[in-house]
């Protein structure tokens, strides 16, 4: 039985991207065989899959995509039983081992996940590693005790996979959401996600005025890294919290102990990869009850065929996409 795959290929020229029929004696190891339904495009994949990131550390030709969801065919473990809906989200997935751009995939059973009730597979993938990642920072700040009474949170990289979900979740859970956004034509979808206001890029771009600025956020969720991240430390307020999750801005962060020690802020590191499986089950259950049907479906961007997934990675990096690109795998 030969299925599709998007296979990567180093040449001398750089990675070469093709889909090619692959059968399954070529699949890694592993003790479940899931048919994939949906797959997505994140920025990691689209670094991957344009070889602009140093992010595939497994053997060429490689098999990318962090994410999946599909139908489990065959399994060896007692976990699950062919027939079950399962989503696979990080844990090396598309980077050490063969991920979700394929119709096929073996996986080790411990990183799968059941669909949560209330979820469709489409919308699972919607979700995605993007919105996986929202949720584990809207946690950050309730584990840290920044309630929606506590003050103004902001979001940046608003209108991207990550922000576009975070403004959603936080929005949802009763905060005033600011957006950071460098496209003033995303503002009406992030309005109808539940925005309240808006920042132009450039204003936390530009980086911190001064090490302790004037509070302006209860707390944080943070896409974009570098200079913004910096700002937005030199601007939470007493006992704040940021989740520092992204870096399409950039990857060095410059900053002083003041935030840390003279209002005690917290800057949590949210890895969605690694996340633990309770945690995982529990913020996948959070998804499935908070974001609604309506906010899933603003959020697609748009759904594509494997074939259609470097240029869709193209226009990731150039930051042109409004929320999650879906791969169908289900035709
Ligand atoms: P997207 O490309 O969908 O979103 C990124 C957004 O950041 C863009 O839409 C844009 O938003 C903004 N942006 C893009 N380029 C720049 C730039 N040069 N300077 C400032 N802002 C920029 O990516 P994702 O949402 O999938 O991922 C966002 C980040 O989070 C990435 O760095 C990714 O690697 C990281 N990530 C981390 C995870 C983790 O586990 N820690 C998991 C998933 C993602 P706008 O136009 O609205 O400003």
């Amino acid at each position: 039985m030969r299925f599709d795959a998007l296979v990567l290929e180093k040449t001398p020229e750089g990675v070469k991207a093709s889909v090619q029929a692959l059968d399954e004696t070529r699949l890694p190891e592993g003790d479940v065989l899931v048919e994939v339904l949906y797959s997505s495009v994140n920025y990691k994949d689209a670094l991957a899959v344009t070889g602009r990131g140093k992010i595939i550390r497994g053997d060429y030709p490689f098999v990318p995509g962090i994410d999946l969801v599909g139908r489990v065919l065959a399994s060896e473990s007692p976990a699950w039983k062919p027939g079950d809906l399962v989503l696979c989200t990080g844990w090396g997935i598309g980077e050490n081992t063969w991920g979700g751009y394929s119709r096929r995939q073996r996986l080790r059973s411990e990183w799968l996940v059941p669909l949560p009730e209330g979820l469709t597979p489409l919308e699972a993938m919607v979700i995605g590693t993007a919105g996986f990642t929202a949720m584990l920072s809207a946690m950050a700040l309730a584990d840290h005790g920044v309630t929606p009474d506590r003050g103004e949170v902001v979001v940046t990289g608003a209108s991207g996979g990550v922000g576009s979900m975070a403004v959603a979740i936080l929005a949802g859970r009763g905060y005033r959401v600011v957006a950071s956004t460098g496209k003033a034509a995303a503002h009406d979808y992030l309005a109808a996600l539940g925005a309240a206001r808006f920042l132009p890029r450039e204003e936390l771009g530009a980086g911190p005025h001064r090490p302790l600025d004037s509070a302006r956020w209860a707390g944080a969720v943070d896409a974009v890294g570098g200079a913004t991240l910096a700002a937005v430390i030199s601007q939470t307020g007493r006992h704040g919290c940021i989740a520092a999750c992204g870096l399409a801005g950039g990857h060095e962060l410059h900053t002083t102990v003041f935030p840390f020690i003279l209002r005690g802020v917290t800057l949590q590191g949210i890895d969605s990869n690694t996340c633990p499986g309770p945690v995982r089950r529990r913020a996948w259950e959070n998804l499935a009850r908070e974001l609604s049907k309506e906010a899933l479906q603003r959020m697609t961007s748009r759904m594509i065929p494997l074939e259609a997934v470097p240029e869709a990675s193209e226009e990731i990096l150039a930051g042109r996409v409004q929320g999650r690109i879906v791969v169908d795998l289900s035709a």
